[in-house]
């Protein structure tokens, strides 16, 4: 095992890897930038490094510095949490070229997954269904509209380099293709530094299913259940289930075969998430994530693993210590994530948190770096924690976790807690009568 990780992360996955790390006995150090000097990780870490000022590209995704930070503090390893370089090719192999250990996959899975056109490409190969599309990169106009002819309509113009929702189009007829398309490459391009597009045809009442895996480096593969992400605003998750609960068993055990033969031809190690849209029994693969994901702890909640524990010792070299038969999934959970935003506008709102009382009791769980007197930076992403609760039944989740909403109290900034406690009380949502595309309709016209 490591004696010392470097975490290069901020909030509450950065919080989240220090806590593993401390259970297992090893030291942490962070690298920061200088206005997270005063935040929770920071003061909970063994140590800390000052890596740049706040804006992101001098300080989370400056490589050099990171590494240099690793080399000068002794550490082995650097863990990436998930944003920032955790999907990074290049800075996972110039972790391995000064001989550290990039704690999630290597650079080639990295790689082949971070591009969506190869990754689907790859992923059929393998017998894993992928939603129907273009076959490649879609080049001009001309190929555009033969592929969305042999498509049908409703298209998506995806980025191949996309992520976190941005650089999506929806097309409804021929004539919107040009503009589309046109608009696509340059989000693409101002996004992701990469104009390259492809096509789907746009699913109109999917749920978002993604399965979680975990590997070793000797072929152990096993798969940790699925979770329901169908709750999203702007393709951007905001609640998530574990475990999927529109799917039959069957369908359970099959996607679950898929994805794990899927994994061992792969090669791949670590823990990752394979998403899908399910739409009328069907299951179709949308892309992969090679890093730990924001939703983990469902999953954590359902089968008692403790993910990150496991990715650390993935990634040191140890075997897997279960196999497929070992996993038993029990009960159900919930995760809201708190975003320091405006709950009616979406407008972000940094700022100084004055109280701060998060809730408590039985089967509930708050992963948050936020305390009183802490200024929440308008630097990064909006995402100050989440609240994860557990139930026997969904039933049982749902009355928690409306109670545990009740108990949470977050001043001086505005928070989405109340959004959150609408959708715990909606009926739609008890029943479990949503797509993906629920959430949008119901912010238009709540009620
Ligand atoms: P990103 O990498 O930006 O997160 P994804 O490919 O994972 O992009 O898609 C994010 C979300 O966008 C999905 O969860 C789903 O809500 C929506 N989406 C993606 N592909 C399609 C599709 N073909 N049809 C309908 N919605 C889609």
């Amino acid at each position: 095992m490591f004696h010392k990780i470097l975490i290069a992360n901020r909030g509450e996955i950065a919080l989240r890897i220090i806590r593993a790390c401390k259970e297992m006995g090893v030291r942490t150090i962070i690298a920061h930038s200088t206005i997270d000097a005063e935040s929770k990780p920071v003061r909970l870490a063994d140590e800390s490094i000052c890596i740049g000022p706040a804006p992101s590209r001098d300080s989370y995704l400056n490589m050099q510095s990171i590494i240099s930070a690793a080399v000068i503090s002794g550490a082995q390893a650097i863990h990436p949490g998930v944003g920032f370089l955790s999907e990074n090719d290049t800075f996972a192999s110039m972790v391995e070229e000064h001989d550290l250990i990039f704690i999630g996959p290597s650079p080639t899975h990295i790689k082949v997954m971070g591009d969506k056109v190869t990754a689907k490409q790859t992923l059929e190969k393998f017998g894993v269904p992928v939603v129907p599309g273009s076959a490649g990169a879609v080049r001009d106009d001309q190929a555009a509209l033969q592929y969305a002819r042999s498509i049908g309509f409703p298209i998506l113009i995806k980025a191949s380099s996309g992520g976190g929702g941005k650089g999506m189009q929806i097309v409804y007829s021929e004539k919107d293709i040009p503009h589309a398309l046109r608009i696509a490459r340059s989000e693409a391009k101002s996004n992701f530094g990469d104009d390259t597009v492809f096509m789907e045809k746009y699913l109109t009442k999917p749920r978002h299913i993604e399965v979680q895996v975990l590997a070793d480096n000797y072929g152990n593969v096993v798969h940790l259940g699925e979770r329901d992400c169908s709750i999203q605003r702007r393709h951007q998750k905001i609640w998530e289930e574990a475990p999927g609960f529109s799917l039959t068993e069957k369908e359970r055990y099959k996607l679950g075969k898929v994805v794990t033969r899927a994994v061992q031809k792969l090669g791949y190690r670590g823990v990752g998430t394979f998403e899908f849209l399910y739409e009328e029994g069907q299951f179709y693969f949308i892309e992969m994530n090679t890093r730990i994901q924001v939703e983990h702890p469902i999953t954590e909640m359902i089968t008692g693993i403790d993910l990150i524990r496991e990715q650390i010792r993935v990634a040191a070299g140890e075997k897997l210590r279960f196999k497929q038969s070992d996993i038993r999934f029990s009960g159900h959970a919930i995760e809201c994530r708190i975003n320091a935003e405006d709950p009616e506008t979406f407008m972000p709102s940094p700022g100084l948190v004055e109280k701060y009382h998060p809730p408590g009791g039985m089967h509930v769980r708050v992963d948050s770096h936020l305390y009183a007197g802490y200024k929440v930076p308008p630097t990064y992403d909006s995402l100050v924690g989440k609240i994860i609760v557990y139930g026997e039944t969904r039933a049982e989740c749902l009355a928690r976790l409306q109670r545990a909403l009740e108990e949470f109290v977050i001043t001086g900034i505005k928070t989405n807690i109340p959004l959150h406690k609408r959708l715990a009380h909606n009926s739609n949502i008890a029943e479990g009568a949503f797509d993906i595309h629920w959430l949008e309709r119901y912010l238009a016209k709540p009620e």
